[in-house]
């Protein structure tokens, strides 16, 4: 699972607390590039520098492995997107164009948004995005390459590659969209990823009922890794590993990946990596979760990482995993916040305003972390999640837990970036306000998150006899809900001043207010004209912040205040919002404890999906004068090997100079394993 878009990242913030934040170093410039609805930006790797040989040796086995298994990832999102990035990219690099007409500029913002979604699909909508060039300017840029540099089948010719690419690219109604949810239609033959061939809903869902058994009380994860296909009027799967599909990638990350093994840090890290190199060579789901209870249980080691296929949001069933990586090292010091929280889960879960009879006796731990990413491949590349809790396995969660981790080089570059956009000028009431944000805002903006995923999704019991089903479609924005709350009701506790996790009783104050703000008016700018509020965690957001505008009224707790035809949160009364946090707290508790499906329902309908036109139009606006970006994406850095006479690497260097087209470019060049057609 994967935790929410980051919110600060359209806030304007100067990060003024910083004695949990990492020592300022090279990055001068955080923001690389912007077209489209994207900004690229860099991330910084701090501490880099400072980890041993061993560590950093590792880091860079790793990173490798987390590279190529880049074309799996466009592969999987849609079976054209290999060829068209092939097709793209020599364009780019050879077509004998003018290169400064707008035609040209329009297809450079093309080729970059094909890399920021790792196809022809946007990364966060699906939908297909359709070139701002036009179609002469296509066949005239293809017609004046060299054929031999195209990748042309044999007994191709230009024409014909063209007339194939033409409607995939150009025709709006041709494999629109990547992942199609809405109910009543046939989810498979309406998606246009790579997950299915020539079989229908019906024909997948028969398929896979028949290999589940209800009473395994350790299923495997039926489906996570192969294609499902119809064959000779048989359906079979085509598993990703080392001698199938995918095979010249996945031996690519191998050949990493037994480097990796010889310098792990510890025996138990060393049979992390052997396992999923097992599971890799055999596809076999069962050494898979063997995998994943190892690495579950592996919480000693500095560097950790997550290579393979892991989320199955791709997927309008929820069974095929995309493939991601991503490496990583502990942040000791920031890692101290969340075992504070995590060793005194218990304490809060009994202070917790919400009905004893759903209280959990004894709370477990989660094993929460704070990481510094030191490359971000496949799904997590170049949007990124800003944390990641996995496995995702039902049965390995409930006996092995999970590991939960927070991304802060990340969150800080998505802050550092912000300075100076005039976001927080245009949005924030007044002074009082941005300078609390200022303050306090990166420290409480971390810990709600941590509040959320260490403790909040993990407190509360259902009652028995529940089904943990009950609230449907509901579920996940009323279990966001849940989360959120109970992070905002404990920021605002003495308990956070007591343990040392914030310096006094203002702090809270940032997070309420920026919560409120996003909520209520800045969210709005990820949506739209016209559209209803779909995504989970902005329908939890809507709900929380309206709830209490529209229960605060009487006693004018909060309100929108116009000032020059512009709309701001005002917020009279901080204690008070706290009780009505803790009021709205108890009620979302109750509706999930006994599976109340038509509150659940009557709270979502009326509180998180309608938008208020002129509202939005005048958010929309505001914030497109701004000119800033919805979306982010990142490059990496670049790390070079140091060797010594003999061939051994003797230290690993870190670059952040690569542009994002260069990055690109060298990836396609350097870690293209993958054939373009099959
Ligand atoms: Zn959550």
């Amino acid at each position: 699972m994967r935790s929410t878009f980051y919110i600060p990242l359209i806030m304007g913030l100067l990060v003024q607390f910083s004695c949990k934040k990492s020592e300022p170093g090279e990055i001068k410039d955080y923001s690389v590039d912007q077209f489209a609805d994207v900004e690229i930006l860099r991330y910084e790797v701090p501490g880099f520098e400072s980890l041993s040989l061993q560590q950093k040796t590792l880091i860079y086995y790793l990173n490798e492995a987390a590279l190529q298994g880049r074309d799996i990832l466009f592969d999987q999102n849609y079976r054209h997107n290999l060829l068209i990035r092939k097709v793209l990219e020599t364009i780019y690099i050879h077509a004998d164009v003018q290169r400064t007409t707008s035609d040209w500029k329009a297809f450079e913002t093309y080729l970059k948004r094909v890399w920021v979604s790792n196809g022809i699909h946007h990364h966060y909508s699906t939908d297909k995005f359709i070139p701002g060039f036009s179609r002469d300017f296509f066949l005239e840029a293809l017609g004046n390459i060299p054929a031999d540099s195209l990748p042309l089948q044999t007994g191709e010719t230009v024409g014909m590659l063209a007339e194939k690419l033409l409607p995939i690219l150009f025709d709006p109604n041709v494999d629109a969209k990547r992942v199609n949810q809405k109910e009543g239609e046939d989810l498979i033959a309406t998606s246009a990823n790579n997950y299915y061939q020539g079989v229908t809903q019906s024909e997948v869902e028969a398929f896979y009922d028949a290999l589940k058994n209800p009473n395994d009380p350790q299923p495997v994860s039926h489906g996570l890794n192969s294609r499902l296909v119809k064959e000779d009027g048989r359906i079979v799967e085509k598993v990703w590993k080392a001698d199938g599909l995918y095979g010249s990638a996945i031996q690519a990350i191998l050949f990493w990946l037994d480097k990796a093994e010889k310098v792990a840090e510890n025996p138990q890290q060393t049979q992390v990596i052997h396992q999923l190199m097992d599971y890799y060579r055999t596809g076999d789901l069962k050494t898979f979760d063997d995998y994943c209870i190892s690495w579950t249980q592996d919480t000693a080691s500095l560097v950790d990482f997550v290579n393979g296929f892991t989320e199955t949001y791709g997927d309008p069933m929820g069974m095929k995993a995309s493939w991601e990586s991503i490496v990583n090292f502990k942040n000791v010091e920031a890692t101290k916040r969340t075992e504070i929280i995590s060793s005194n889960a218990q304490w809060f879960e009994d202070h917790s305003p919400i009905d004893p009879t759903f209280k959990k006796e004894t709370v477990k731990g989660v094993t929460a972390k704070v990481i510094t990413a030191t490359i971000l491949g496949g799904d997590c590349y170049p949007t990124t999640p800003i944390g990641i809790n996995l496995p995702n396995s039902n049965w390995i969660r409930r006996d092995y837990g999970s590991k939960s981790v927070t991304i802060e080089n990340i969150t800080e570059a998505y802050d550092a970036a912000a300075q100076g956009s005039g976001f927080s000028e245009e949005f924030i009431w007044d002074d009082a306000e941005r300078k609390r944000i200022q303050t306090y805002g990166f420290l409480t903006d971390n810990l709600h998150t941590d509040l959320h995923e260490c403790l909040g999704h993990g407190s509360g019991k259902l009652l028995p006899g529940v089904d943990p089903d009950a609230l449907k479609a509901y579920g996940a924005p009323i279990e966001e809900t849940r989360a959120d709350l109970f992070g905002l009701y404990y920021l605002a506790d003495p308990i956070m001043v007591e343990l040392g996790l914030v310096p006094d009783m203002e702090a809270y104050k940032a997070q309420y207010y920026k919560y409120l703000m996003n909520g209520l008016l800045t969210q709005l700018t990820r949506i739209e004209p016209g559209n209803l509020i779909e995504q989970a965690h902005m329908r939890n957001r809507a709900l929380i912040t309206r709830w209490v505008l529209a229960k605060g009224k009487a006693d004018n707790i909060v309100e929108l205040r116009k000032r020059d035809d512009k709309t701001y949160v005002v917020v009279n009364d901080y204690e008070k919002l706290r009780n009505l946090f803790a009021q709205l707290l108890v009620e979302i508790q109750r509706i999930k404890s006994t599976g109340d499906f038509d509150a659940a329902k009557k709270l979502i309908e009326s509180y998180a999906i309608q938008i208020d036109p002129v509202l939005h139009k005048e958010i929309l606006d505001r914030y497109n004068a701004l000119n800033l970006a919805p979306y982010k994406g990142f490059v990496n850095p670049v790390y070079t090997p140091v060797l010594d006479a003999d061939g051994n690497i003797v230290d690993v260097h870190i670059r952040y100079d690569e542009d994002y087209t260069q990055q690109h470019l060298r990836y396609s060049r350097d870690y293209s394993t993958l054939p373009i057609w099959n």
